[in-house]
């Protein structure tokens, strides 16, 4: 773990062990951090945020600028690391480390940029202007499934705000973190302004309660989401909630067939579905189900299943046996309901994958919206097809879900595509597309699937407080018991 600039073991000695979804083999084990662990963690952020919060935005840039290129000099090995850890196939890792540097420059350009605003109040004794203050020691904990990527949502903007950082990644993923973080330290990161803390969710408890934290950034489940405001509410701390979903995926009879069945394989088999905006839910409108179905069967039967280091493979394990055990359990849920089972749903018979964590992708047809199948996040390839009659009635649909994290709309039509968009609840709806993000562009959910936006300018005012400072200019004396 990084505290302070020092490279430690947990206090207590005890360690947490990761292993290889592909093999079954551990393959790497880091400190199991205690409370004790987490205050020194913390002391060492507070101590570096004296500092660094008074560092300019133009200083912090050429750091932020010297990181990237360390991550554009060193894509494989982090990308290796996540691919072994979380069992996601290495060409989604790679482009995900490979995106990683534009965030970083990206959030350099707004620290150089970034502006206050003055005010001429209709007080005219008065001038106001605005600065936006770090908001102070930020916890970011994270999710399993895209490691790097998802600390890198908090930290560009962190580091641009001027915030000092302790990172928890997850007890499944670990260890890209804490390659990243030797390349923060190069990037003449002082020592303090990040930290990386390992261990589980007792590790991620301690953190979120510590009254040093001001603001936790969290992405992971909603159950977590929702303890993490809980605590973060008896002191007020500031919360961003990235959490779960159940995106729709629509679509109309007038699609472009081709690229419509490419977005919803890349909806629910890229990643193996582990992907928050997995468009689990896959619309289409009734004279297309039979065509759209048949493609989306023939493309599972052919996904080429084995090594996620492969360079063919296109679907890999699941990261860990508790989430193969909740996929299958979907699976016989679905049975039980009454969809029908088009293609896989089972483990593979084959020899060669017997040690690793593989469903083979998996379509449910004559699924209905209340299904609990089209309800709750399953995060595994298993996509449910639900067939709707008109525009109205699948915007109804498609809303008729606790989350509200992506959506995507396939139609030629401009006017409806828009229409859809407008009407849709969710923080992120494609059109014509599925599954791209920006650091440009803000990304985050309506409803159960969160609260905030990470990316763009709004993640960045989420990492500072607006002080309104006020300078009185004519000098005169005033009644001090009356509100000016
Ligand atoms: P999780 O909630 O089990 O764990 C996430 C992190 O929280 C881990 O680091 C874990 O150690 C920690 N944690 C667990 N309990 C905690 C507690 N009580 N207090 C503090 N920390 C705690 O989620 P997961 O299984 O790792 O991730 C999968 C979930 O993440 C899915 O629901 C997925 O949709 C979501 N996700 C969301 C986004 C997004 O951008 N919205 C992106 C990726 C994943």
């Amino acid at each position: 773990m990084l505290i302070g600039g020092h490279w430690v073991d947990s206090a207590s000695g005890r360690r947490l062990t990761s292993s290889d979804p592909y093999n079954g083999t551990p393959w790497v084990s880091f400190p199991d951090a205690d409370r004790s662990d987490v205050d020194s963690a913390v002391a060492s952020a507070r101590r570096a945020f004296t500092q660094w919060r008074k560092t300019t935005g133009a200083e912090r840039a050429v750091i932020m600028r010297e990181l990237a290129r360390l991550i554009e000099q060193n894509i494989e090995e982090l990308a290796v690391a996540e691919s072994i850890d979380n069992g996601k196939l290495l060409r989604e890792m790679r482009g995900q480390v490979a995106a990683l540097p534009d965030y970083y420059t990206y959030f350099a350009g707004l620290a150089e940029t970034s502006r206050g605003s003055s005010i001429l109040p209709e007080k005219s004794n008065f001038v106001v202007y605005t600065r936006n203050d770090p908001v102070g020691v930020v916890a970011a904990i994270t999710a399993w499934n895209s490691p790097l990527l998802l600390l890198t949502w908090k930290l560009a903007p962190a580091l641009a705000a001027g915030c000092t950082f302790i990172a928890k990644p997850s007890e499944h993923a670990s260890a890209s973190t804490v390659l990243f973080a030797r390349l923060a330290e190069q990037a003449g990161l002082p020592p303090g302004v990040l930290n990386v803390i390992t261990g589980a969710a007792d590790t991620g408890r301690a953190l979120t309660a510590h009254p040093g934290v001001n603001k936790i950034a969290f992405t992971g489940s909603t159950r977590t989401g929702q303890q993490i405001m809980r605590v973060a509410a008896d002191r007020l701390a500031r919360v961003t909630l990235e959490l779960g979903g159940k995106s729709p995926n629509i679509i109309f009879d007038d699609a472009d067939l081709e690229g419509a069945i490419n977005g919803a394989v890349s909806g629910i088999f890229a990643a193996g579905g582990q992907t928050c905006m997995a468009g689990s839910r896959l619309f289409v409108q009734q004279d297309l189900v039979g065509d759209v179905t048949d493609a989306l069967v023939e493309r599972a039967r052919s996904l080429v299943i084995g090594d996620p280091l492969a360079a063919q493979t296109e679907l890999g394990p699941l990261a860990f046996t508790g989430q193969l055990e909740k996929v299958l359990g979907y699976v016989q849920t679905g049975r039980a309901e009454g969809a029908r089972l088009l293609v896989g749903g089972r483990r593979p018979d084959r020899a060669d994958l017997l040690d690793g964590l593989f469903v083979e992708p998996t379509v449910f047809g004559d699924v209905a919206n209340h299904h609990r199948i089209a309800q709750e996040e399953i995060f595994g390839p298993v996509a449910s097809i639900i067939s709707f009659a008109t525009e109205d009635e699948v915007v109804d649909m498609a809303n008729d879900n606790a989350y509200g994290l992506a959506a995507a709309v396939w139609t030629t039509d401009g006017g409806r595509a828009h229409r859809v968009a407008a009407a849709l609840d969710a923080g992120t709806v494609w059109i014509n597309a599925y599954r791209t993000v920006s650091p440009a562009v803000p990304l985050g959910g309506f409803k159960s699937s969160g609260i905030g936006r990470e990316n763009g300018h709004e993640a960045l005012a989420s990492y500072t407080e607006t002080k309104a400072v006020w300078t009185e200019l004519s000098g005169i004396s005033r009644d001090p018991f009356q509100l000016g």
